[in-house]
Formats: C-alpha cells, structure tokens, sequence
C-alpha cells in the first residue's frame, strides 16, 4: 500500500469524522451521521420538468402555462431546516470540506443522470466570488464529474454578464427581471446536452435564465442538476 493511500486512514483513525450537524462521530467518512441524514427528505413526487414536489407525479400548472427552457431538473432532495443548514454551512460558512458529501448525496438521489456532454457550474460574478473565496457549483460540479466519467466540466462556458442583485425576498416575476441577461454564453453549443449545477432550486429563475442563454448558443439538451428544490410558497 502506497504511503500517501494510508494517510487518509491514519488521519480518520486519528480525528475520525464528525458529523456537521449534531457534531457526534458520523461513523462513516462522510461528515453526516446517520441519525441526521434520515432527517433529509427525498423529493420523489414532484413536477417531471422542474421538480417542484406536488401531491402526484405529472407536469406543475406553471410549466404547463409556460414551459421552461430547461428540459427537466433533478432534485433529489427537499429544502428541508436541515438540508438549510448543511447548505448555509457550505457556502457562508467555509466549510468547502463539505462538498464530497453533497456530491455523494446528489449521487445517491439522482437515479438517472442521464447522457451529457458538459456539466456547467452556475457561475458567481467576479465581485461575490472574491468574497466568498469559492464558486460552490463549481466546487460541486467538479466532484459530480469525478464520478461520472462519461462527462467533462467547462467551468467558463457560462459567464456572468453583471451582477445581480440577491434574490432572496424577491418573488418570481422580480426574479425573472432581476436575471433578464445576467448570462453569456463563451463559446457555441451547438448540438450540445448540457447540466447546469446549482445548489438550490428556488423559483427556478436562474435556471430558466442559464437554459435560455445556452439553448440559444444552440445546445439541443439543457438540464438542471442542483442539490435541493423547495416547495411552492404557501406549500
Ligand atoms: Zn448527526
Ligand atoms: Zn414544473
């Protein structure tokens, strides 16, 4: 055994890991214990192209109204008080050292990633990333790919035009405004599938924004792989 494998080993024996949450031993590798990941709840009924959860399985009366530019979303998790925190911790709190147990999460959940050619990160504008030190799609993106091998990441394919002003507290039409041509797409796509990642689906403003650029760049396929949807307000 090759000496840089045993470090990880030495080290978990040494400070085994604890789980973010509750802040007992996870007993496993990953930061999350099993008592608080069965908090998590899956979301398995939901719309079948923007994953809103809804009481039976079918098409959400707002896609039906106005179909998004995205093909479909996973989501394989509801934005539960406990998915919340795991996600604040992540991305205010510098806790980058919780991505392999999102990607893994994400793993677990989605149960057909389908065929794609590119996995984009949603990006953050220049002025948020230097402050926050890290894009957490990107981080995200990276590690997904990792483990599906048949795709690559281009982390610049997609890039923020401006910034944007935060979104929470906006309802969606404000949403919708506030995102009208926030992307711009690097290079052509055409005949592309392509997966934006993002942490969490809200409105799906974002979403409907990033797929709109690139279904105009000329992608043929654009998904949304983020981590957690939350229901619809009032839910
Ligand atoms: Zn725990
Ligand atoms: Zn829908």
């Amino acid at each position: 055994m090759k000496v840089d494998s045993l470090w990880p080993q030495l080290l978990n024996g040494l400070f085994p890991p604890r789980c973010c949450l509750c802040q007992w031993a996870s007993g496993n590798d990953l930061p999350l214990c099993r008592d608080c990941r069965s908090e998590l709840a899956a979301n398995t009924l939901a719309c079948q192209r923007c994953a809103l959860p809804l009481p039976r399985p079918g098409i959400c009366g707002r896609c039906q109204r106005e179909p998004p530019a995205f093909d479909r979303v996973i989501a394989p998790w509801l934005y539960s008080d406990c998915f919340a925190h795991l996600i604040h911790l992540w991305k205010f709190s510098g806790r980058d050292d919780l991505t392999p147990l999102l990607a893994q999460l994400w793993l677990d959940g989605a149960r057909e990633p389908g065929d794609i050619d590119l996995v984009v990160p949603v990006p953050l504008h220049w002025r948020r990333l230097w402050q926050r030190g890290y894009n957490q799609s990107q981080l995200l993106a990276d590690r997904l790919v990792c483990k599906l091998p048949a795709t690559r990441v281009h982390p610049r394919l997609l890039v923020r035009r401006r910034a944007t002003a935060p979104q929470s507290g906006m309802d969606a039409r404000a949403r919708a405004h506030n995102l009208r041509g926030a992307f711009t797409v690097r290079l052509p796509c055409d005949n592309l599938r392509i997966a934006v990642v993002d942490d969490v689906l809200t409105t799906g403003a974002t979403a409907r924004e990033a797929a709109r650029t690139l279904k105009s760049a000329g992608a043929r396929h654009v998904e949304l792989w983020c981590l957690a949807r939350t229901p619809a307000p009032g839910h």
